[in-house]
């Protein structure tokens, strides 16, 4: 994750809900029209986006790492077998 989620003072793990709430929240109290400051709202819509774009994306399956595949004993040698957590994506949503 990145430093979005920090500068809004999000956990890494925010669901794209939890970011839009947080943006408002912001935006009550940063915004130019309300007396914040031109420059430091740019930023936090800057960071917004970001945090949205990140938020919405599919996550890594944990259990392949987002590669769809997970490996499988057969004898001497390993096989790829497609993964049953993401059904073979390597993403989870
Ligand atoms: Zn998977």
């Amino acid at each position: 994750m990145s430093k979005a989620f920090t500068a809004l003072g999000l956990p890494e793990t925010a669901t794209p809900d939890e970011v839009k709430a947080k943006w408002r929240e912001l935006v009550m109290v940063n915004h130019p029209d309300r007396g914040g400051n031109p420059c430091d709202f740019n930023e936090i819509r800057k960071a917004y986006k970001i945090a949205m774009e990140e938020a919405s994306a599919p996550k890594a399956c944990p259990q392949c790492n987002g590669t769809g595949k997970i490996k499988q004993s057969r004898g001497f040698s390993s096989i790829d077998m497609p993964c049953m957590a993401c059904g073979g994506t390597g993403h989870v949503q």
